[in-house]
């Protein structure tokens, strides 16, 4: 027993899936404007389809139609430079865009052939696309999704270009075309597009997606004040065995709470974003492990040359001069070093670091000790409070 499948109802029904795909996931994640041009986009494609299925023939049906499919266009362009973070499509081509449209629904009114008419807002429809598609295609450093979007939107573009020499032969009127199958054409542009524009639809959605979770994962990393590594991450980090040698810095502003006291919590903020931008210009990993305490983990680097780092920074912050905080209150940090061998723990060598600041911080402060070493640290390294 043959069934008979609608396919305008049938592709209504997968764009209607995908607009509710495009809702759920914009309502999950609370953000993505390109899902709400989309989804736009999604909408007027159900709204022509129904048109074609039931009302193609009406002049009202028609005049919607010139506006629908280029509005359909202009909201996929829209996406596609929302998610690629492109600037919307410029005032001038979306008026010159207009302007076709304005002109098919002048020419409806007019006894002229519906190939005259319709040509102005397909030609809109085009304009729009292309100009989104080539802005994309004129980018540099295209991922590989954007790559997509780029072959996605030429073939949509050649697509409905191929479709206009077909509007004589879809419209019965005389066509040196009428050796093709009309309806044969147009319903496999339909099946065509209908893949074309849901491929397009999920990619943007995937790029969304894929967008947010990169972005959930770095908040979950980084601490929010100075983008260094939190201690979650810093622990992750140093939670396994050293696969080379290498050394760890942990280190705490002096006295910081003072800081804090007397010239307000908004300053002890900027100290602690100065030292920590000190700190990742330094090591390979940097991270704020405490309020005002950090950790530097240096790979491929031995004790002496970790030392030498730590007293690179100690010196550098020493010497910062904060406009708020005036040349009268000095700003000082402590710290220990530590290192690791292939195959240690990098956990233990870190608490050894701790170990070795604790001992910077109870004698004296602002210098640099290194653990198990304290006593035998050379003169200038070891600096005096
Ligand atoms: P020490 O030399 O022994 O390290 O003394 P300290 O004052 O630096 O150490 P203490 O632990 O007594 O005080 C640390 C202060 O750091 C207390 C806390 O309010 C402040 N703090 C922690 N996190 C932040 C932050 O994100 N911003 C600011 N402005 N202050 C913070
Ligand atoms: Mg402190
Ligand atoms: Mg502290």
């Amino acid at each position: 027993m043959a069934i008979a499948i609608d396919l305008h109802l049938t592709i209504l029904g997968v764009i209607v899936g995908l607009i509710l795909v495009s809702l759920l996931v914009h309502l999950a994640l609370r953000r993505g404007s390109a899902l709400g041009w989309m989804a736009a986009a999604l909408l007027c494609v159900s709204v022509e389809l129904l048109i074609l299925r039931y009302g193609a023939h009406s002049r009202v049906g028609v005049a919607a139609i010139a506006v629908l499919v280029p509005a359909i266009y202009f909201f996929a362009a829209q996406a596609i430079r929302e998610v690629t973070g492109l600037g919307l499509t410029s005032l001038r081509v979306t008026g010159i865009a207009a302007g076709l449209i304005a002109l098919s629904l002048m020419l409806l009114t007019m006894p002229v052939p519906p190939t005259v008419q319709y040509v102005p807002f397909q030609l809109a429809s085009i304009f729009l696309f292309l100009d989104g598609t080539l802005a994309l295609a004129r980018k540099r450093n295209r991922d590989a999704f954007e790559n997509g979007l780029v072959a996605l939107g030429f073939l949509v573009i050649t697509g409905v270009i191929l479709r206009v020499p077909m509007f004589p032969a879809l419209l019965d009127e005389p066509t040196p075309w009428a050796v093709f199958d009309a309806a044969l054409f147009e319903r496999v542009y339909i099946q065509c597009m209908g893949v074309l524009n849901a491929s397009l639809a999920l990619l943007i959605v995937a790029r969304i997606v894929a967008k947010v979770i990169v972005g959930y994962r770095h908040s979950s990393e980084r601490d929010g004040l100075t983008e260094l590594l939190n201690r979650r991450a810093f622990d992750a980090l140093v939670d396994r065995p050293a696969t080379a040698p290498g050394a760890i810095i942990m280190c705490d502003i002096d006295r910081f709470k003072q800081i804090n006291d007397r010239f307000g919590h908004h300053v002890g903020d900027e100290v602690i974003r100065s030292f920590a931008c000190m700190l990742s210009e330094h090591g390979h990993h940097a991270g704020r492990v405490g309020g005002e305490e950090f950790a530097l983990l240096l790979l491929d680097t031995g004790l002496d040359e970790a030392a030498a780092q730590a007293e690179r920074i100690r010196s550098a912050f020493d010497s910062l001069y904060h406009p708020a905080i005036g040349p009268d209150v000095q700003l000082s940090a402590s710290f220990g070093v530590a290192a690791f061998e292939p195959g240690s723990s990098v956990h233990a060598a870190m608490r050894s670091a701790d170990r070795a600041l604790y001992t910077a911080k109870h004698t004296g402060r602002n210098h640099v000790t290194v653990a198990h070493e304290e006593d035998a640290l050379p003169a200038p390294i070891l600096s005096a409070a």
